[in-house]
């Protein structure tokens, strides 16, 4: 009898493979990361086909790791970086360009002319987002104007599109031979070319990206009982699977974080930082510099929406210490190296690299350390750096009590950056509310099997896994509100030197 359901959980530095039990309890997982090609400034890639085949091994391992084998799984679900494009020839199977991932600024020139030429309000009334380099739609029209013969392969429906959700399912259930391609309305809803109330393409949003709605993949549910495919016994599976899941990375954390009820939030802090509000089935649209996403949309059931405040900074300004500056030799360093300080000692590290996402949408922007006296030290510089992931976390969360009314009582965390103890202390200083990380970490991939799983019945309801959900740490605010408010005033002063840096 099959007792478990896998996930895929295809991140930006890598992808791991989960087997869960019933009581959402991690049962093996194994990971690989993938090449981060910098072809330029600004420019991010990584390789289809090395992602293909780092999921092929991760799922190998993972079950060989928990001896199990296909037929032990109910379900697998997936779960993906979102708004990272792939454009693929479905008669050869092979990308015609690398992925473009979500951090990369090259189509800045698409999006600022959107807005120049007055369609900004469109894409914000349609698709719930402003017209930015983060998205799919403009990645998409960059492939078609500079990679030779993609156009009329589009065209005629052979050259198609995914992020890496509909990349890995195809591959996962035939490829070349009788492949689906399909993806969800979390996903799509990153594009800027879906309709966020009919979760449908939308005609004015294609055109305004040149784009051809052959190469577009079927917008299914979340959760499919019928699944939208099985996999193929000559694949890493060596057997068939029904594929019935598929969440956007940070919709699927918010679902593995049980953010089911209007006015629940998760925030996840990775290679940058997603803060998601679950605003039940009513589409919020935010006043405020957030976006507009969809959470989840299970069988056919009405969808539910987010707010969402999306980070492009945060764990990768640690990386930034350790790879770039060299003051650190690996992530957790951080945490020791701050703690020798403390405080910041009056320096503020604003790591806008590839300008600010929410609530700024600043393309304009760029890093800035300032404050800096003699007396400062790298300890500084590194608690700078913790601060600047809580400090963004706040902007965020102010910008959602905006938009919502809903005040933050306990903040849900999860992601690699939240085993800095430290890092979490100052969040709840900086926040001035609780803050508090689960049992099971790994929330993006329990929330890939959360939705596999709810499709063929092995959850019964979200109540169900609702009594998964069990608080690990919680950490309190220490900071006085003198203390909280005079840092959080020096923040936004940092915050306006780093605008209009690049025209
Ligand atoms: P993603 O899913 O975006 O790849 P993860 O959730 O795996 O990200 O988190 C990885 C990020 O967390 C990296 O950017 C890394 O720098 C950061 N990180 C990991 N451990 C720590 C730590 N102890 N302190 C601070 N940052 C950390």
């Amino acid at each position: 009898m099959a007792e478990y359901v896998g996930a895929v959980d295809q991140g930006t530095t890598s992808t791991r493979f989960m087997i869960f039990d019933h009581g959402g309890n991690e049962v093996a997982r194994h990971q690989l990361e993938h090449e981060q090609i910098l072809p330029q400034a600004g420019w991010v890639e990584h390789d289809p086909v090395e992602i293909w085949e780092r999921t092929s091994s991760v799922i190998q391992s993972g079950l060989s790791k928990a001896k199990l084998k296909a037929s032990d799984l109910v379900a697998l679900g997936i779960t993906n970086q979102r708004e990272t494009t792939v454009v693929w020839d479905k008669n050869t199977g092979q990308p015609y360009y690398n992925a473009i991932v979500w951090q990369d600024t090259r189509t800045d020139r698409i999006a600022s002319k959107l807005e120049r030429d007055g369609h900004g309000d469109l894409i914000r009334r349609k698709a719930g987002l402003p017209p930015a380099t983060y998205f799919s739609g403009g990645k998409i029209q960059w492939i078609l104007e500079n990679v030779d013969g993609v156009r009329e392969a589009a065209e005629a429906g052979d050259a198609i599109f995914g992020n890496t959700d509909s990349w890995l399912i195809w591959n996962l259930t035939g490829g070349t031979d009788g492949g689906v391609h399909v993806t969800e309305p979390t996903n799509a809803s990153r594009t800027m070319l879906m309709d966020l109330e009919t979760l449908e393409w939308d005609d004015e949003l294609l055109a305004l990206f040149d784009i051809p709605r052959a190469m577009l993949p079927e917008i299914r549910s979340s959760s499919e009982p019928e699944g939208y495919g099985t996999t193929r016994a000559n694949g890493p599976l060596r057997g068939e699977v029904k594929l019935t899941g598929i969440l956007g990375d940070q919709q699927a954390a918010t679902v593995g974080q049980v953010c089911f009820a209007p006015g629940e939030a998760k925030n996840t802090y990775g290679t940058g930082n997603f803060m998601l509000l679950n605003t039940g089935t009513e589409l919020v649209r935010s006043e405020s510099g957030l976006l507009t996403t969809v959470c989840y949309k299970f069988g056919d059931d009405a969808p539910v929406y987010a707010l969402e405040g999306s980070i492009a900074v945060t764990g990768s300004a640690v990386q930034w210490l350790r790879d770039q500056l060299g003051i650190i030799s690996g992530a957790a360093q951080s945490e020791s190296l701050a703690r020798q300080v403390d405080d910041n000692g009056g320096v503020y590290f604003v790591p806008a690299f590839s300008g600010l996402f929410a609530p700024y949408w600043r393309s304009d922007a760029r890093g800035a350390i300032v404050g800096l006296s003699r007396f400062n030290t790298n300890a500084h510089l590194a608690r700078a750096t913790l601060e600047s992931i809580c400090y963004q976390s706040r902007d965020v969360a102010e910008a959602m009590e905006k938009d919502s009314g809903v005040t933050l009582e306990v903040l849900k965390v999860d992601g690699g950056v939240t085993a800095n103890e430290l890092c979490m202390q100052i969040q709840a200083d900086v926040l001035g509310v609780e803050v508090s990380r689960p049992v099971v970490a790994e929330t993006t991939a329990l929330g890939a099997a959360y939705a596999a799983g709810l499709a063929v019945g092995f959850w019964n309801n979200t109540d169900e896994l609702r009594e998964n959900w069990n608080e690990a740490k919680r950490w309190s605010p220490q900071w006085d509100d003198e203390q909280r408010e005079a840092g959080y005033t020096q923040w936004k002063k940092a915050v306006t030197r780093t605008l209009d840096w690049v025209d």
